[in-house]
């Protein structure tokens, strides 16, 4: 079980009184009380960190609050803490004897699920346990951009987390946390993006990191895919079947966990049955040879079983892939890391990848922490964003929770990006 504190509830008396400790000598700032008629008490939380406090006044004699307050005086009431599954961490309880108030969880606050836990198993502490209400994010439907004579559609292979300080290297969480807000783990959202390429030929540039996932994995990088590739390929018109080329940036899980699929009997095998996979020569080289450094993003079963069923090309050289799509090798975030720039009467559109993953990675340093050759992605960026601001590039992002495509764009020395709808 994964516990993490929620709040911290506190029985007062007094609750105008105790803000003068709380509010006035900590300097902490409070919310406005509100009642809980349910409970017969006013609350008011005062913000401390990622768990506030919850500073607890009756409102009726016979409020679980007064008889608390007539039993043992102001001071500690409960702590709450947030379980994923509320359910299975009663019953774990259960088994190891701890005393329950709540054999069943109940509705709390904001849809919760809450359960209390008797304060004698707890060393006199009264604990609550509170499953927050589960939030279904919004699938992201494809969208299709029309270039010239190709349509790109971006595809969806659903969401995933990852650490905000690895994501932004060497920057301050002081800055980065305004563009990109963690988690209770400090982990940033990010999409898994992927860009289908209706031209020629039709053509999947990653995969996102699929479903061979392990639940420890799934812990880790709190996967959400209720929608993910296989219901947003349909969703633009196509199936596995139409795929006839599938184009990799690089190697890493969220961008090709999707290549392959686990069999009914166990054994791993091409996700696209007609499929022929591209990917560059030296990154396969990489990512089947991983090293301390790479072996937590290099995961052989999304790429070997492509080498035993025949369906690997090699890429040596920034080169043509179909009329109109091409790859150009940008190095840092691992050697051998490329773009596809996709083009077609006069336009361009690139879909950077891991050089640009979100658009607040648009500031040339702020580069992420898992780059390999982190100062090759900066002269590689440095030199890209000049050419994209200059050439007019449509930007698809791989890895940005909300913008998918965008132009960027310079005005008195300050860069931004400027969303396509
Ligand atoms: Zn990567
Ligand atoms: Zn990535």
């Amino acid at each position: 079980m994964k516990a993490v504190l929620d709040h911290v509830g506190i029985a007062v008396t007094d609750l105008e009184a105790s803000l003068s400790f709380f509010r006035d000598a900590l300097g902490l700032e409070v919310e406005a009380p509100e009642d809980v008629p349910s409970q017969r008490v006013r609350a008011q939380f005062v913000h401390a960190g990622p768990s506030p406090l919850e500073l607890l006044q009756a409102t009726a004699p016979d409020s679980p609050i007064s008889k608390f307050l007539e039993k043992r005086g102001p001071g500690l009431h409960h702590i709450t803490l947030r379980v994923d599954d509320i359910r299975a961490a009663l019953a774990e309880l259960r088994q190891r004897n701890v005393k329950l108030i709540d054999d069943e969880p109940r509705e709390g606050a904001e849809g919760a699920r809450v359960a209390f836990i008797h304060p004698s198993s707890a060393n006199g502490v009264l604990v609550e346990l509170k499953q927050p209400a589960r939030v279904r994010p919004e699938p992201e439907l494809p969208k299709t951009i029309r270039l010239g004579d190709i349509d790109i559609v971006t595809v969806s292979d659903g969401f995933f987390y990852l650490d905000g300080g690895a994501m932004f290297g060497v920057i301050p969480k002081t800055f980065w946390e305004k563009k990109a807000p963690p988690d209770e783990r400090n982990r940033i959202r990010m999409a898994m993006r992927c860009v289908l390429v209706r031209g020629p030929r039709t053509m999947l540039i990653d995969a996102g990191a699929g479903d061979k996932m392990t639940a420890k994995q799934a812990d880790i990088f709190r996967f959400e895919r209720d929608f993910n590739l296989q219901q947003s390929l349909p969703a633009a018109g196509v199936s596995p079947a139409d795929i006839e080329v599938v184009l990799a940036t690089h190697l890493h899980f969220d961008h090709a966990g999707g290549f392959t699929e686990r069999a009914p009997d166990g054994t791993v095998r091409p996700r696209f049955p007609r499929a022929q996979y591209v990917v560059r020569r030296g990154e396969y080289e990489d990512a089947t040879h991983p090293n301390e450094r790479t072996k937590g993003s290099y995961f052989l079963e999304n790429y070997k079983p492509l080498a035993d069923h025949n369906v690997l090309q090699f890429v040596d050289e920034d080169r043509t892939i179909m009329p109109g799509v091409r790859v150009r090798r940008t190095g840092g975030h691992t050697m051998h890391h490329q773009m596809v720039l996709i083009e077609s009467a006069g336009k361009t559109a690139v879909f950077v990848a891991d050089l640009l993953p979100t658009a607040a990675h648009l500031p040339e340093v702020w580069v992420m922490g898992y780059d390999l050759f982190p100062l090759d992605t900066l002269n590689f960026k440095r030199a890209f964003l000049r050419e994209a601001i200059e050439r007019e590039y449509l930007i698809i992002f791989e890895h940005d929770p909300t913008i998918a495509a965008g132009y960027i764009r310079e005005r008195d020395g300050k860069r931004y990006v400027e969303p396509v709808a």
